[in-house]
Formats: structure tokens, sequence, C-alpha cells
């Protein structure tokens, strides 16, 4: 395997500042313009078909990680294959250590998530974190479908950025500007496959037991480990972030005083949340 190579980071900085507002797909060429090694990180939601769709027409073959956590709906499997045979992609389909799992297992059960946000996180992060952390090893930038819209937690979300937790590795997000209509809209466009539980009221889909459909109102991720309440509603794979971000950094540049506001609002209603 190939080791990481650490970028460095006023390169990514410059390029986040001159991608800032570019369309997805001159963000993805950058991308395997820049590194020989990509991968795409895919959850298979609509975020990720989206880039699916266009990574694989700009690099045929491209690399996409997906995380078996052993507790997927079936529909998410049902997608994967769905994908697999449609789209030119190399699909990794990773799982955890089997041995973390066993240990993990018989000190907490099988459903420790329900227990306490300690061992929520403990299982998020035996079961997502660590296998994408061994996954990524080797590349140069990865790629992801988060939004700024979805939650406060993601409005500062650079288009490229340097991640320090994966090595020093690139870390590009090419719909950070979405709406969620642009996602449905691009899905509906290029008619491209989407998850079976849009259709019955999820806004955002992970793993099978700690996700439910949400309710007129509610917001998008509200699904995820309900039972948390008002939890920050990450996994761990993408760092909370705070701060009024490149949203309001741009806005500010460019006059537009209430791009800001219209992130913050958007975020009250709009599903296809990605991790
Ligand atoms: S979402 Fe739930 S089942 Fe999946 S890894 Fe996190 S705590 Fe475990």
């Amino acid at each position: 395997m190939t080791a990481a190579v650490r970028i460095p980071a006023d390169e990514l900085d410059t390029a986040a500042r001159v991608l800032e507002g570019a369309d997805a797909e001159a963000v993805l060429a950058w991308t395997f313009g820049r590194f020989p090694r990509v991968a795409v990180v895919a959850s298979f939601q609509a975020e990720s078909v989206v880039l699916i769709d266009m990574a694989s027409r700009l690099r045929p073959g491209v690399d996409v990680i997906t995380l078996d956590t052993g507790r997927l709906p079936q529909e998410t499997y049902d997608l994967i294959d769905t994908v697999r045979s449609r789209f030119p992609v190399t699909l990794h389909v990773v799982s955890p250590d089997p041995a973390e799992l066993d240990e993990m297992s018989r000190a907490h059960g099988v459903n420790l998530f329900y227990l306490s946000p300690e061992l929520r996180h403990t299982c998020c992060d035996v079961r997502k974190t660590r296998p994408l952390a061994g996954a990524l090893a080797g590349y140069g930038a990865w790629v992801t479908g988060l939004r700024r819209e979805q939650s406060t937690t993601r409005r500062s979300t650079p288009v490229v950025s340097r991640d320090d937790g994966h090595g020093g590795i690139a870390k590009v997000a090419p719909l950070v500007g979405w709406s969620h209509e642009d996602v449905w809209a691009h899905v509906r466009s290029r008619d491209l496959p989407s998850h079976a539980l849009y259709a019955s009221g999820y806004t955002s889909i992970g793993c099978a037991p700690c996700t439910r459909a949400t309710r007129p109102g509610e917001d998008e991720r509200a699904g995820r480990w309900w039972w948390e309440g008002d939890s920050i509603k990450e996994c761990g794979l993408h760092p909370v972030l705070t701060g009024a971000g490149p949203a309001a950094d741009l806005a500010a540049s460019s006059g537009r005083a209430d791009a800001g506001a219209e992130s913050t609002a958007a975020s009250a209603a709009t599903p296809g949340a990605e991790g």
C-alpha cells in the first residue's frame, strides 16, 4: 500500500478559495487532475449517487468506498448492487475489524448504542471511523457528499481542505453549496437510482437500528440517533465545525450578506444528508 501524501495546507486553502462556487464537476475534475489516487466515499444517500454519476464519467473505474457497518438496512445493500451494475466504478465494501466487533459486543452487547451516547460513539468508531481510516490509506484525496445546509455542524464545510484526521490527505466536498432541491433535480435529470427508504419518509439514512423516518417539520437528521434528542447528529466521520464558514465569507466578499442566513434557514428541512 502506498503511503498517504500529506498535502500542504496552504495549497488546499488556495484551492478552496479558487473552487468556492465552482460547479461540482469542475471540483471533481480539479481533484482528479491533482491527485492520482482519489476515493469517493459513499453512504448511498442521494448525494453519493450524484457524485458517483459525475465521478465515473470523469474517471471510469473510479474507486468508491462504502462502509458496511453490518447494521445497514437491506435497502442500502440493494442500492449498492444497483449502482455497482450501472456505473463504471471499482467498489470497495469495507467492513469493521471482526476482533474489535467481538470485543465490543462481549463488553456491551449488540445494541450498545441505545445505552449511552458514549457507547453509541464507541459503536460508530468501531464500525465506521476506524474502517474508513484504514480504507483511505494510500489515497491523496477523498470525496464526500457533505452539504452546508444539512446542519449547523456542516455549515462551515470548505469545498477543499486538508484532512489531518486521515493523514493530511485532501478532503473534497463538491456538493457543498448544493441545496436539497439541487440534489434531487440532478437525480431526476439523470434518472439516477435512489435509496428506497426515501419513499418511506426517511430524510437521512444510516444504520437500521439508529435511523427512523422523520415527521413533517423535523430537522432532516432528526431521525438519526433520535433517542439522544438534540445531540450532535454526527458519527465521527466528519469533524464538527462551527462558525459562519465559507458561505458567509463568500457572502461578505461578494456583498451577498444574506447567503449565510439562507444556509441556516435551509438546514431545517432538507433530506439527503451524507454520513
Ligand atoms: S449508526 Fe448505530 S449501528 Fe451504525 S455504527 Fe453508529 S451506533 Fe453503530
